[in-house]
């Protein structure tokens, strides 16, 4: 059974794991990179004890780095000469070919992860119990990751509540995105349209007219912005592959209306409505 847990950035996910997983009996540690981070995830009771000293993770039996992709394989680097050797390291970074390639060769009882949850806010305040019951949490592992590692970290998924799905690294970033990452950009350009208006009192009608519909297209793209340049950045190749179908497809709508082709356009809408239903969606 394992007993030790250690989280390294605690923040949104990394708080959220770690809420949960000490009200199901874990010992949870801490690193973060501030001091009063540390101290205010003590406070709130996200884990247990914190320092900004990777070397306590020595104890550790799984460590989830839950840093910004950015970060994630120099401090995977730094991690893994503390660590005991059967210790199991993951990542909840929401791009995982690259890190996938970078930290196996660093450890192998490495298993990329993703757990498919999140709100819009960000840092150690935003933690929320429960964040994970009834989402996707993805698990990644190549053919030479280990069986243990890999069922390790599926089994904490499970007691996060998550439904667990197993695909390889490649498979899942050109599954996110165009679920995942093609929407941020399509929000944030959303919104961005509708700021270009010229007309400064007609933006400030829009403004106060914006109700659910606006609310709902436009919540990735008022999201956190270091997460969306990092999806770009560390996803690019599948990120410009969707936009690019994305693209046809705004053109195809676009010449619909221009031509005034309303059949076409009713069909092509009942055709999205009909997709719509196949994807699952929980609030
Ligand atoms: P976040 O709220 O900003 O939390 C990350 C925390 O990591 C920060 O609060 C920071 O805490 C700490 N940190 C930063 N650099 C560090 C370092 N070098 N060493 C130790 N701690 C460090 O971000 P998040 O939304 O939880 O995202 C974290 C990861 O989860 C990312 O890789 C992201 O791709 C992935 N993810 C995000 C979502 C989402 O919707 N947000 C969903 C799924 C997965 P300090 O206060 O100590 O600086």
């Amino acid at each position: 059974m394992i007993m030790n847990i250690g989280i390294v950035g605690l923040g949104l996910i990394g708080g959220s794991i770690g809420l949960d997983l000490r009200s199901r009996g874990f010992y949870v540690f801490g690193v973060s990179s501030r001091e009063e981070t540390c101290h205010r995830a003590v406070d709130r009771g996200v884990v247990d004890a914190a320092s900004v000293n990777l070397s306590d993770m020595a104890a550790a039996d799984v460590v989830f780095i839950c840093t910004p992709l950015g970060s994630i394989e120099s401090i995977a680097r730094q991690l893994v000469r503390h660590l005991s050797p059967a210790a199991i390291v993951t990542d909840v970074g929401s791009v995982k070919t690259p890190i996938v390639q970078a930290v196996s060769s660093l450890w192998p009882n490495f298993v990329g992860g993703h757990p498919m949850a999140g709100t819009a806010e960000s840092g150690i305040e935003a933690a929320v119990r429960d964040l994970f019951v009834g989402r996707p949490y993805v698990v990644t592992p190549t053919a030479e990751t280990p069986a243990v590692a890999v069922e390790g970290v599926e089994e904490i998924a499970r007691l996060l509540g998550s439904d667990v799905y197993r695909c390889g690294p490649e498979e899942h970033d050109r599954a996110v995105a165009g679920i995942s990452h093609l929407p941020i950009v399509a929000s944030a350009t959303l919104v961005a349209a509708c700021a270009k208006e010229g007309d400064r009192d007609l933006v400030n009608l829009a403004q106060h007219l914006a109700s659910s519909g606006f609310r709902d297209t436009s919540r990735v793209g008022g999201g956190n912005p270091e997460l969306g340049v990092m999806v770009a950045r560390y996803n690019r190749v599948e990120l410009l592959r969707s936009l690019s179908i994305y693209r046809d497809c705004l053109d195809e709508f676009i010449s619909c209306i221009e031509s005034e082709d309303w059949q076409a356009l009713e069909q092509k809408l009942k055709l999205t409505q009909a997709a719509r239903k196949n994807y699952k969606l929980s609030n």
